[in-house]
């Protein structure tokens, strides 16, 4: 319980309280993460024969990115959230600063200017992100948790040299599967590539594409054989300046409005052949096995999301009559958490996790729309007015039963692991 305890100190009747964090006091530069790598220590070591400990147990580098990244969400991002909100739009500086510290490039490998962490420190990042702005959050998810691993785990060596430290240090990366007619059904999408004598040419469009504005490298999923149905989607990397290639609109949205959202359209968009990522046709299982794993961070967002709202109510209404529902919904995020949790250590053990990942994305979306709702009760009308964030965590709730899979494909999901689980 190490992580969620620490957010939390011991709550006095009187209105307002102040909730400290120990995370806070116990900041150190997240700089010096780089020197660490978590990831490799855990392939070596044998899991069994490692001493069981609570699922919420952090190990001292993923505690130090997660001390480092709520500092830095607290004090850089805290005081820009309500008017990126307003304004529907992301400060570049906090992008600059999100590179500078190393967020962008959590599980990316030292030598490509990445921090050569492991995947559940990227997580701890994405939650305590979430804890102050889930837009913010989300635009870090996506980079991390889609574009960096695919190009990571997909992509030859010389292609890694090429993308991985753009990636670390400067380009914001965005991941374009969706498409006006397929989002659910992702894969009956559209857009077709043809091979032409240098590359690739696309033709298009995608929409509902995050950190759009903002990114300057997109991975595209393309039919580049449509004979083959699903089999011919494959990835390609276009970066933003190449012709053809166009933003042709910015969605306004109800929740996390300073994530970018946008249509993009790709009219004879010619990329070389060292754009094209991993192998041909494979991009359906690419994007299967990223989304998988990118759920685990959509549920770290929520999960992030619901404290950020927790405390911003409970410092604020703290007293007998609300005791109740503050601790129900406490013990929501705290078994939200533990789902979140026990998905990433499965996936980083090399187990079977996709039924735990579903599960965490659909808990946690329901866990953070329930207690932000809640929460502006609380604080009655002084919940309702723009004027502080109690709204907004709620509005922003919403998207968590929607991307990387809606709560119903969660259900089909965990539905369909259960009956092959049980009867079988
Ligand atoms: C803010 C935002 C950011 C996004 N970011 C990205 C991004 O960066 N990259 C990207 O590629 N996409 C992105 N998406 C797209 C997102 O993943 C899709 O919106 C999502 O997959 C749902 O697709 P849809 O909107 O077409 O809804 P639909 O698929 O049409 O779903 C509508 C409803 O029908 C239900 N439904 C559909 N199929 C089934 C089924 N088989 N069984 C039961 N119920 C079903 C759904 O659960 C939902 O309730 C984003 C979307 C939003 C809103």
């Amino acid at each position: 319980m190490a992580s969620i305890a620490r957010a939390l100190r011991p709550l006095s009747r009187t209105t307002p309280v102040r909730l400290a964090s120990k995370r806070v006091a116990a900041y150190r530069p997240i700089e010096s993460a780089y020197a660490f790598s978590t990831t490799p220590r855990r392939r070596d070591a044998d899991l069994a024969d490692l001493a069981p400990t609570p699922i919420s147990h952090l190990s001292e580098t993923e505690s130090m990115m997660a001390d480092s990244v709520s500092k830095l969400a607290q004090e850089q991002i805290g005081p820009k959230v309500r008017d990126m909100d307003e304004a529907e739009a992301m400060d570049p500086a906090i992008i600059e600063k999100l590179f500078e510290q190393g967020v962008m490039g959590i599980e990316i490998p030292e030598e490509f200017g990445g921090a050569g962490m492991n995947f559940t420190s990227a997580i701890v990042a994405i939650e305590e992100l979430a804890r102050v702005d889930p837009s913010v959050s989300v635009m870090v998810d996506v980079h991390n948790t889609l574009v960096n691993t695919l190009i990571l785990r997909y992509c030859n060596t010389q292609a890694q040299r090429m993308w991985l430290p753009k990636l670390s240090t400067g380009t914001l990366g965005s991941f374009c599967l969706s498409e006006p007619v397929s989002g659910s059904d992702a894969f009956a999408l559209q857009t077709k590539a043809e091979k032409t004598a240098d590359g690739y040419r696309i033709n298009g469009s995608k929409m509902w594409i995050t950190n759009a504005q903002e990114a300057g490298f997109f991975i595209v999923f393309a039919n580049l054989d449509p004979s083959k149905g699903y089999k011919g989607i494959t990835a390609f990397v276009v970066e933003k300046g190449t012709p053809g290639f166009s933003i042709a609109k910015k969605e306004k949205k109800l929740g996390i409005r300073a994530s970018s959202t946008c249509v993009l359209n790709f009219d004879d968009v010619e990329i070389p052949k060292a754009n094209l990522v991993g192998e041909e046709g494979q991009g359906y299982k690419y994007a299967i096995n990223i989304l998988n794993e990118g759920r685990i961070g959509i549920a770290a967002q929520m999960t992030g999301l619901a404290l950020g709202a927790w405390e911003n109510a409970a410092k604020y209404v703290w007293n007998d009559r609300m005791q109740h529902q503050i601790a129900q919904a406490y013990t929501e995020i705290a078994a939200a958490r533990a789902l979140v949790y026990n998905a990433a250590r499965k996936k980083e053990a090399g187990q079977d996790f996709v039924k735990d990942a579903a599960m965490a994305k659909l808990y946690a979306s329901q866990v953070a729309g329930r207690v932000s709702g809640s929460a502006i009760e609380w604080m009655g009308g002084m919940g309702f007015v723009r004027e502080g964030v109690a709204e907004k965590y709620w509005r922003d709730s919403k998207i968590g039963a929607i991307y990387e899979g809606t709560s119903n494909i969660q259900l089909q999901t965990i539905a369909k692991l259960l009956q092959k689980e049980y009867t079988n």
